[in-house]
């Protein structure tokens, strides 16, 4: 270890380059001496590793640090390693990597553990909402989302159990990822001695730098030994293989069907090398595996061999290891996957791509209130990380699934942060909960518009959680902002509490928090809307939910009773888990646990978290038609819920997803009185909007 550098030896070698501030450097590492073990081999291989040193010498001299290399470079796995090496989590001192996505902590923390060969949660552990896999004494590189880091400001402002937190993904801009680095900068104003990595895939880094005041530096200065508030941009050099486009000639009517036809076609055509396709969404993905594995099985000429693969978040620890698990001789593997691998993950072996030119993204309207996912065209930024997956090991190749020209004239350069299609209440109570009060004026990487601003202050203002002056209500506001949810539903478990069904709401809050409780696939529709029935309540979902959890319970958490009834046996056990946790922050927040029953209380418990969301079923309308209250717009119950043409009048709804029509998801109906009861401000007409002068 003696060639590397450490905070306070003698800086290596470093030499500036001239244009764009981006500083290039000499390494003083070389990888003699090392070689016999072999994970050790694959971690000098990695192009990241070539400027160790550099890394070590930037991030001990100055506060921020942005690190710029291609994916698969080796920045997520690799720097936190270093910075471990070289001394920064000595004294019980923590490094933090936070990362967008869920699914993506999990697996670089395991590669992480498994690469220093230690056991995953202890010195290398990982934190997602609900599951924490850490040893408070034990954990040196902690991964995180970027939401979880959010949340623990809240108990430790200054976050200063760590001393190095790299925020990744940088690129992708997640409304976390923003809010976080707006705190990050105030956080460092107090701690000078706390550094920041961002880390990101793209070049899109000047601007980060830019924000964290980066100049152009010249040689000499660096010979300081005192930190510099002044940023660094570092560059690291990848070594992509060069990867050819095709496009379609003409666009594509059905992607999803063009994507297995290519998948075949590659399959049947090009040498041995895995193959990864970007689709959208979970239903399009299963439909493809399917598809493609079913060609498989059936002999078909272009696909024997060939075996599908989905990629998603929501996958199973299991799942998610056959993925990274290296293809068996004689076959070639098929990852179908949404934009998590366009960046986040690294999946070894791949040498084709086929890109959809779409990904599924959130819009927010604040207008009609409405936000949903919809699948979306991307950008030309996107369009390049995807087929620059096909480069890692070999040179490969890109199939684009639309035209060329489109791709030039028509795809914009770049993507709309998710900060500004996004419905900001959750990220304003969090604000707010950390003393930032004048949320018009915090300092965004990119500022939400006016109106989303607004109407986020006007829903929490209607739910008790802000008062006239825009500051946290207490004690509802602060316990609102304390409970790891949506505000919504925070706020319906802290209205259970006076109704006296908060054991219910516990229930409700922790199915509504994971995916779906039913088993899903297509070809079981008939089975699952029987065994639907089972349960279902004329109130609707939620009490739906309470029907299941209580038989589930009566069956002893059976999973046999839950094959039985087209129940997913995994989600039901994550439900356990998620309440369990609830119930003990409902408790630390002095909420009685009481179940009383009634679901009268529990629906208007529901009604004091969702009277935003309340809908009327137009009063001629045949084909169930709703119009929202607030903004007439029309919306209809969806096909999976259990009051899916059983239309109630008066409804609240939890989300709403947008295929043909908006859909909405997880509806109970309600007795409309009760809205003016709940939201008097928001449902009378007159009121005077404190947030509008
Ligand atoms: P970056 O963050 O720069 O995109 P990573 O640190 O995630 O890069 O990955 C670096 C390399 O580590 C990858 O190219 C791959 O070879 C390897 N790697 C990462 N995750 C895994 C994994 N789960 N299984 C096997 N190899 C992995
Ligand atoms: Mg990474």
């Amino acid at each position: 270890m003696s060639q590397f550098w450490k905070p306070g030896a003698e800086k290596p070698r470093i030499l500036d380059d001239e244009e764009g501030g981006v500083l290039f450097l000499s390494s003083s590492a070389s990888s003699s001496g090392y070689g016999y073990v072999s994970i050790e081999k694959q971690r000098q291989r990695l192009p990241v590793y070539k400027y160790r040193t550099a890394i070590l010498y930037l991030v001990e001299h100055h506060a921020t640090t942005v690190i710029v290399g291609e994916t698969g470079s080796g920045k997520t796995t690799q720097i936190p390693q270093y910075l471990k090496e070289a001394g920064w989590a000595d004294g019980g001192r923590i490094i933090a990597c936070t990362q967008p996505r869920r699914l993506a902590v999990q697996a670089v923390a395991s590669r992480v553990a498994e690469e220093m060969e230690v056991k995953l949660g202890e010195e290398v552990g990982y934190t997602i909402r609900f599951e924490d896999v850490t040893d408070a004494n034990k954990t040196r590189i902690k991964f995180l989302t970027d939401g979880v880091l959010l949340r623990e400001m809240m108990d430790d402002p200054l976050l200063t159990k760590y001393s190095v937190i790299m925020v990744d993904e940088a690129h992708e801009r997640s409304v976390s990822t923003d809010i976080v680095l707006g705190l990050l900068k105030k956080i460092q104003k107090c701690r000078p001695e706390l550094r920041l990595i961002v880390a990101s895939a793209t070049i899109e880094a000047k601007a980060m730098a830019a924000f964290f005041q980066t100049r152009k530096r010249r040689t000499t200065k660096l010979v300081e030994s005192t930190t510099s508030e002044e940023s660094a941009i570092l560059s690291v050099e990848g070594r992509g293989y060069n990867v050819e486009i095709h496009y379609v000639e003409e666009p594509v009517s059905d992607y999803l069907q063009a994507a297995v036809s290519t998948v075949q076609l590659i399959h049947n055509k090009e040498p041995y090398g895995d193959i990864l396709v970007f689709l959208t969404g979970q239903d399009d993905i299963d439909a493809a595996v399917k598809l493609i594995n079913e060609e498989a099985r059936n002999g078909g000429k272009n696909s024997s061999g060939l075996f599908a693969l989905p990629l998603y978040s929501g996958l199973s620890r299991a799942e998610q290891e056959l993925i990274f698990s290296p293809t068996p001789r004689g076959k070639r593997k098929v990852v179908i996957s949404t934009n998590i691998a366009e960046t986040s993950l690294t999946l070894e072996g791949i040498v084709y791509v086929v890109d959809s030119g779409f990904s599924k993204q959130r819009f927010y309207n604040p207008i009609s209130d409405i936000e949903n996912l919809i699948v979306s065209p991307i950008s030309k930024a996107s369009a390049r990380q995807r087929a620059g997956r096909a480069g890692r090991v070999r040179p490969g190749k890109c199939y684009r699934l639309y035209t060329e020209e489109y791709f030039l004239k028509e795809m914009s350069a770049q993507g709309i942060p998710e900060i500004q299609r996004s419905n900001l209440v959750s990220s304003v109570i969090q604000l707010k909960a950390l003393g930032i009060d004048n949320i018009l004026g915090f300092n965004w990487l990119a500022a939400p518009s006016p109106e989303t601003m607004i109407r986020a202050l006007e829903v929490l203002y209607s739910l008790g959680v802000l008062d006239d002056d825009a500051k946290l209500t207490s004690p509802i506001g602060f316990q609102v902002a304390e409970i790891p949810l949506d505000p919504m539903i925070s706020k319906m478990i802290l209205a259970s509490n006076e109704l006296g069904c908060s054991e219910e709401a516990l229930t409700i809050a922790a199915v509504l928090s994971i995916q779906s409780i039913w088993v899903s696939g297509k070809g079981i529709q008939k089975e699952l809307d029987e065994a639907k029935l089972r349960f279902a309540a004329a109130e609707g979902d939620h009490v739906t939910f309470l029907n299941v959890y209580k038989a589930f319970l009566q069956s002893g958490k059976s999973s046999q009773w839950c094959y039985k009834n087209y129940i997913n046996y995994q989600s039901m056990k994550k439900v356990l888990e998620i309440r369990e946790q609830l119930r003990r922050i409902a408790q630390r927040l002095g909420i009685a646990l009481k179940s009383c029953g009634d679901m009268q209380a529990v629906r208007k418990a529901a009604t004091s978290g969702y009277f935003s969301n309340a809908c009327q079923l137009e009063a001629y309308s045949h084909n169930g038609m709703y119009k929202t209250v607030r903004t007439s717009q029309e919306v209809y119950i969806h096909p999976s819920s259990v009051l899916f043409r059983v239309n109630p009048k008066w409804i609240v709804y939890h989300s709403i997803v947008s295929t043909d029509r908006q859909y909405m998801r997880n509806v109970v109906s309600i007795d409309p009185s009760w809205l003016t009861e709940v939201a008097p401000h928001f449902y009378r007409q007159q009121a005077p909007n404190p947030f509008i002068h």
